[in-house]
């Protein structure tokens, strides 16, 4: 009898599993390796739960679970982040309970976020992989998106390096909607339409003859 029970309710803690009725393959037929290579995804009816393939030398499915919201919302060219119903905190990247001790671990509800943010702090690539050498330097940030708490790291482009500033304002940038795979390289950063840099300073002339025999070496790769 009491084992009984307790299968039960060991039983209750699953989730039923989500019926995939979206699943894309985009695999090329003549697949090369590459490298690191988004290759498909299943969404489930009700577009809650989302898995993914990548490609990186072997065939990995991503599960998602209770974050897929997020990875589904870059498909649709949203930034979908989470909310603590109970103090008010959001986030991006998403949590799915809050981190607040008085919360006592409430579990978030899902808030479309607008399409800007701010810098929290940043760097210049003049180094990558062999994929994005053409690239380079690359400016990469950690900015603040919509009410979100955390920082959430992507590429900033349309502005010279040494013209990036603590706090300033940016605006989310998505690829066209076919070429988006739901994952973070589906959008960038870029400055507002307002922003302009303040003037030229020894700081950003220093950061400026950092990256000029990057440019330069860039120019230089066939
Ligand atoms: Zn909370």
């Amino acid at each position: 009898m009491m084992k009984g029970m307790l299968v039960t309710k060991r039983k209750e803690k699953f989730a039923d599993p989500p019926n995939f009725t979206e699943k894309k393959d985009y695999r090329p037929a003549d697949v090369k390796e590459t490298g690191l290579s988004f290759v498909g995804h299943e969404i489930s009816e009700d577009r809650t739960v989302m898995n993914q393939f990548l490609h990186y030398d072997q065939l990995y499915t991503i599960r998602h679970g209770w974050n897929s919201r997020f990875f589904i919302g870059l498909l649709d060219g949203k930034i979908m982040g989470t909310r603590c119903p109970k103090c008010g905190d959001s986030w991006v990247p998403v949590r799915t309970h809050c981190w607040n001790l008085d919360c006592n671990l409430q579990r978030t509800e899902w808030v479309e976020m607008p399409l800007t943010a701010k810098v929290h702090t940043w760097t210049v690539a003049g180094w990558s992989g062999r994929s994005s050498l053409k690239r380079l330097p690359i400016v990469l940030v950690y900015a603040f998106i919509g009410t979100s708490k955390v920082a959430m790291a992507n590429e900033l482009h349309g502005i010279h390096p040494w013209e990036v500033e603590f706090g300033m304002p940016l605006k989310i940038v998505f690829k066209p909607k076919e070429q988006r795979v739901g994952a973070v390289t589906d959008f960038h950063f870029e400055p507002v339409d307002f922003w302009k840099p303040s003037p030229m300073n020894q700081e950003k002339q220093r950061i400026k003859d950092l990256v000029t025999p990057v440019y330069e070496w860039v120019k230089t790769i066939k």
